[in-house]
C-alpha cells in the first residue's frame, strides 16, 4: 500500500508595511500569510503544487482573501510580498532528489558490473 496525497507547508509570516485592514481599519497591522501545497509518498514532499496566500489582521484576527483588499496601499503591499514569496523551498523537492539518487547509483552500479563482467 503507497501512502501519497496533498499537504500544505506554511510559508513564513510577512509583515505588510502599509494600509488599513478592510474590516476594522486598523492600519498597519496587516500581515501576509499562506502555505504551499506539495504532492507527497509516504509523507517525503515530492514537489511543490500551487500557493496560497491572504492577509491577515493582528488586530481584529481577520483572514482576507486578495480579493477582498480594496484599499490601494494594501494591495500593492500584497502584490510585492507575493514576489518575496515567490521562492520555493528546496526541501520540496527531496523525494524527487531521492529518486534521482537512487536511479543514478543503479545506472552506476549497472555499469561498474559490466565492466567487472566483461
Ligand atoms: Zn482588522
Amino acid at each position: 500500500m503507497i501512502i501519497f496525497g496533498i499537504r500544505g507547508s506554511k510559508i513564513h509570516p510577512l509583515k505588510l508595511k502599509q494600509g488599513h485592514c478592510p474590516h476594522c481599519a486598523t492600519t498597519n497591522n496587516m500581515w501576509v500569510l499562506g502555505h504551499r501545497n506539495y504532492f507527497h509518498i509516504f509523507w517525503i514532499p515530492i514537489f511543490p503544487l500551487w500557493k496560497q496566500l491572504y492577509a491577515t489582521c493582528d488586530h481584529c484576527k481577520g483572514v482576507f482573501e486578495k480579493y477582498k483588499l480594496k484599499d490601494p496601499l494594501l494591495l500593492n503591499e500584497f502584490m510585492s510580498s507575493q514576489k518575496e514569496l515567490r521562492t520555493t523551498k528546496w526541501y520540496l523537492f527531496t523525494g524527487s532528489i531521492l529518486m534521482l539518487l537512487a536511479i543514478f547509483s543503479v545506472i552506476i552500479i549497472a555499469i561498474a558490473q559490466y565492466k567487472y563482467t566483461t
